[in-house]
């Protein structure tokens, strides 16, 4: 079979993998839809891994089950989470998944025709996709679950007022949920577009990150943001951070600046505001099972969010629209189609 074979941004090759047919405790999946992750374009984070096939945002259907394999059958539509965490690590019980210490099988990446699925992951990380949610729109469940995450770990509630820096995918995301809680909404991006997008998902107030953020953040509120979430990887966005978080407030990294970049925190500052920074990494079962219900009832839009398409072939295309950010929002690879615009 096919499968794409990252090595860095600029050199991704479709190459010729052996398939194996499942043994008892597995099960071959075929790719339908697999998105392009802002989190895959990061090479300090992805390249120690490298070469590999990447992909964890997918949606496939059951080709073949093992023998003892009773919960999915051929033809059934499935979400398979990346990893997953045991369960009963002290992490684990605490609610820290992501931090789980005993995992120990990923997800064969996604930018392939097939995935032979290991017994872990068919146990604990693989769930029946709804009727009301499509493969494409299941590549969206991953990303929807880490954002359900950061905004619990933010603590954000109902009403209050929010900054997201930074509308690409997460992004917008974030302000469909934070809506949801009836909060208010400023958002920056550096893109004219994204801004638009921002305006569209229900964002309040959408303004250019190159001006002065921290002003027209406190005309808009007349106090500064409960919750920042930085979606973006800029220094000049946790700049702005801690300058528009307010006394009693949270600054979630969603994104990270990277291992080059020094980051200065203006602790003594917040010591007196009792300004909590945090960070929120990846997702637990129970922000997927809250992302898969909120999908399905169609509570956030993400059908609107997906601007490419493409066929495998393609993938250095797909990432090179997610790097420039100047017209993709969602990129999806189709595995199975051929040709331009590969449909839904
Ligand atoms: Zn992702
Ligand atoms: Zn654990």
């Amino acid at each position: 079979m096919k499968a794409a074979v990252w090595y860095n941004n600029r050199d991704i090759r479709i190459e010729e993998v052996p398939l194996r047919w499942p043994g008892p405790r597995e099960m071959l999946v075929k790719v339908i839809s697999c998105g392009i992750c802002g989190s895959d374009i990061v090479e300090w984070y992805r390249l120690p891994r490298a070469p590999l096939v990447q992909g964890h945002e997918l949606g496939a259907e059951v080709i073949k089950v093992g023998a003892s394999v009773n919960r999915f059958k051929p033809g059934d539509r499935v979400f398979i989470a990346p990893k997953v965490p045991c369960g009963t690590c002290s992490y684990c019980r605490e609610g820290h998944f992501p931090q789980c210490s005993e995992v120990k099988e990923r997800l064969p990446g996604g930018f392939a025709e097939y995935i032979l699925v290991p017994e872990v992951l068919l146990e604990k990380g693989t769930y029946l996709l709804p009727e009301s949610i499509s493969y494409d729109q299941s590549t969206f469940i991953e990303p929807l679950a880490c954002v359900v995450r950061s905004q619990r770990l933010a603590g954000l509630k109902d009403g209050q007022s929010v900054l997201v820096l930074g509308c690409g995918m997460s992004g917008l995301l974030q302000i469909q949920l934070a809506k949801r809680k009836k909060c208010v909404v400023v958002a920056t991006d550096i893109i004219e577009k994204k801004l638009a997008y921002a305006r569209s998902f229900g964002a309040d107030l959408a303004i250019p990150a190159v001006g002065d953020v921290p002003k027209r953040l406190t005309d808009y509120f007349h106090k500064k943001a409960d919750v920042v979430m930085l979606c973006s990887s800029a220094l000049s966005a946790v700049e702005q951070a801690w300058a528009c978080v307010d006394k009693g407030g949270a600054i979630a990294f969603f994104a990270v600046p990277g291992p080059e970049k020094t980051v200065t925190v203006p602790v003594n500052d917040f010591w007196t505001k009792e300004i909590r920074i945090l960070t929120s990494y990846y997702c637990g079962p129970p922000d997927i099972q809250e992302a898969m219900q909120l999908l399905a009832s169609g509570a956030i839009d993400v059908e609107r969010m997906i601007t490419h398409r493409l066929p495998l072939e393609d993938i250095v295309r797909g990432f090179q629209l997610v790097m420039s950010g100047e017209e993709a929002v969602k990129v999806i690879i189709k595995p199975h189609a051929k040709g331009e615009n590969a449909g839904s």
